[in-house]
């Protein structure tokens, strides 16, 4: 109910805007309230906490959505739908205006532009996490980064050296884009032919030279192609933009098909779920939070009510589970 009707209502317009905190924090509190209490205006104490039901089933929460999370997951799709969809007149409008370039896949690597329209800002702040997430298959060489981008299914070449410095200093002498590093003929296989790296250092230009020399490239001149390797399919979608920014538990071997399973009522698994995060108002957790009354368990009288107490050692419910 949450998930599809309350948490689904806003998607249009967090799909193209930025919300503010103060509106974000509403729509959290609007969703964490109906989780207690309802639909009804009655008070309930909260038993477990917003972060924790955000958390995934497999880590110990319920699945929940932070909106804000949410609001950039959506967001990004369109510096993907940018990219993919250079045609569209919006693509345009923003490629003209803000990139200065025919290349829509530019805003992906360029590392600066100037802020603009409301929607231009949130999508230029959204990006990393289609970038922190893509491979290139390299076409032409004109879009991907040589040294700093993940392309041809290997990692960042910059990632193997230790030292950053130089890859300033090669990019000032050489390019930054991988076809500053190609022949403009290809070898009798068809494969692109790389330049010799000349920037003055014997040993360094031996060293990218090892890096670089097994990579194979075919001759193309498709323009290169991203591909967000988050997804299987490869195609950026919001509700996986949404899980790599999701904050990950530290407890995994969280039981969570205990209580998760269509197999029991949901009203049974709800309390087995808030058991195992031992939240339930038995009369130990009462006392902690100031609420005093008799606490002994109603069964056997005799020890204190806990949720231990009351599924496991209570004389009574051992009888019922023997
Ligand atoms: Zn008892």
């Amino acid at each position: 109910m949450i998930k599809s009707v309350l948490a689904a209502i806003p998607i249009y317009n967090m799909s193209c805007f930025k919300m503010s905190f103060a509106v974000g924090k509403s729509l959290n509190n609007l969703l964490k309230n109906f989780v207690w209490e309802g639909a009804k205006d009655n008070k309930k104490i909260p038993l477990i906490n917003w972060d924790t039901l955000c958390l995934m089933k497999e880590d110990g929460g319920a699945s929940l959505r932070k909106m804000e999370l949410q609001n950039s997951a959506l967001d990004a799709k369109l510096s993907w739908k940018m990219c993919k969809e250079p045609q569209k007149i919006w693509s345009r409008l923003f490629q003209k205006k803000y990139l200065d370039s025919e290349d829509t896949n530019r805003i992906l690597t360029v590392a600066n532009t100037e802020r603009g329209s409301a929607m231009w800002n949130f999508l230029w702040d959204c990006k990393h996490i289609i970038t922190d997430h893509i491979l290139w298959q390299i076409g032409n060489g004109n879009t991907a980064l040589f040294w700093r981008d993940s392309w041809d299914g290997f990692p960042a070449l910059s990632e193997s050296f230790e030292d950053k410095r130089w890859v300033d200093m090669v990019e000032n002498c050489i390019g930054q884009h991988v076809c500053n590093y190609m022949e403009n003929q290809s070898d009798q296989n068809g494969l692109r032919i790389w330049k010799k790296i000349n920037v003055g250092n014997p040993s360094l230009c031996e060293k990218l030279w090892k890096a670089i020399k097994d990579r194979k490239i075919p001759e193309s001149v498709e323009k290169d192609n991203i591909i967000w390797c988050a997804a299987k399919s490869g195609v950026y979608n919001s509700k996986l933009g949404y899980e790599v920014q999701r904050q990950r538990g530290s407890n995994n071997t969280w039981q969570h098909k205990l209580c998760w399973n269509h197999k029991i009522l949901p009203k049974v698994g709800a309390f087995l779920w808030i058991a195992l995060h031992t939240r339930n108002l038995m009369g130990d957790r009462l006392k902690t939070i100031g609420i005093l009354g008799p606490n002994r368990c109603v069964m056997c009288r005799v020890d204190e009510e806990s949720a231990n107490h009351l599924l496991f050692s209570c004389p009574v419910v051992e009888y019922c589970w023997n």
